[in-house]
């Protein structure tokens, strides 16, 4: 085999929920049956070796940790919050990256968590309720739905928006997407390249809106996609429109090697993770508006 299999053993990452519990003393808990070390990219992220299995574990029945990926991890840490800050979480079951944007955030201000489908506005509820996060509001709708005008979302500064993808950077049967056309056991189909189309088509809606909020400074673009059409084309797409309201591209975790394809001028600003070598293939955007009285919106 050219590349490793998709059966390599995985480190098992496990994030602090810091409304809950410190890092040291979660570290501590861990510690007296796993061995445990800290992420060097992500604050509040523990790594444990392979095949360690926490599922019933208290730390995580009682929701002082959170089991997730380090790929994802990063993505509310690439927004930034701060605490007292209205953030608005567009597309937010199962409520994963809310409850980390609630604990960057020390429980203070207000989060938005906007999700369309019914069932998973349950398990969005239930992950909250196990967070302990006081300050997220859930609202059952349609993203593109929200009136940006709407005066309830007038103080919002900052949105992560993780919308629907086509799942090809996490699951498994998709990692020969990656390996050489020789050795692939089966390519992308028509049906496969249409659904992708059409989610781009969605992620291209969305991201526009979001960046229609009048008061918003920071956008976060995230997928567990590796297709360039659901990444770097949305993107890129987007731009005119971004930069007409005073938004630009920002370099996210800046230390990281692996960044967009170089499909446009810029693309470096933006972060992916490989399914392989990080275990999870993300892809991270993130817009900035630095001066907003110059924009359109100011
Ligand atoms: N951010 C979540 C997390 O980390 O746990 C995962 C989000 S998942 C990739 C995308 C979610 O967006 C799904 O739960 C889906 O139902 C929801 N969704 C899709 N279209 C939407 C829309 N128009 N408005 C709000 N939510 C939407």
């Amino acid at each position: 085999l050219l590349y490793p299999t998709a059966d390599v053993p995985k480190p098992r990452y496990v994030r602090v929920n810091t409304l809950k519990l410190d890092v040291e003393s979660a570290l501590h808990e861990l510690e007296k049956q796993h061995k445990v070390r800290k992420d060097d990219i992500v604050p509040d992220l523990l790594i444990l070796p392979p095949g360690t299995d926490l599922h019933d574990h208290p730390l995580v029945v009682n929701g002082s940790v959170f089991l997730q990926g380090r790929a994802s991890s990063m993505v509310a840490v690439a927004l930034g919050p701060q605490p007292g800050w209205e953030v608005l979480d567009a597309c937010s079951a199962p409520g994963n990256k809310t409850v980390h944007l609630a604990a960057l955030m020390r429980g203070n201000g207000k989060i938005i968590a906007c999700e369309l489908n019914k069932e998973r506005v349950k398990r969005l509820e239930d992950t909250i309720r196990r967070s302990g996060a006081p300050n997220v509001e859930v609202l059952h709708g349609d993203f593109l739905n929200l009136n940006p005008k709407n005066p309830l979302y007038s103080k919002v500064r900052a949105i992560l928006l993780d919308p629907s993808c086509s799942g090809s950077g996490t699951a498994a049967d998709r990692l020969d997407h990656l390996l050489p056309s020789h050795t692939k056991a089966h390519s992308v189909g028509a049906a496969d390249t249409e659904r992708i189309r059409k989610l781009a088509a969605f992620q291209v809606k969305a991201l526009s809106h979001a960046l229609s909020f009048p008061a918003v400074e920071k956008i976060v673009y995230s997928t567990c996609s590796i297709h360039q059409m659901e990444n770097e084309d949305v993107v890129n797409s987007v731009l005119p429109l971004a930069r007409s309201y005073g938004f630009q591209l920002m370099t996210t975790f800046p230390q990281w090697c692996r960044r967009g394809l170089p499909v446009f001028e810029g693309s470096e600003h933006l972060l992916r993770t490989d399914p392989i070598q990080d275990l999870e293939g993300f892809f991270i955007a993130l817009f900035v508006r630095e001066n907003k009285l110059l924009t359109k919106n100011g």
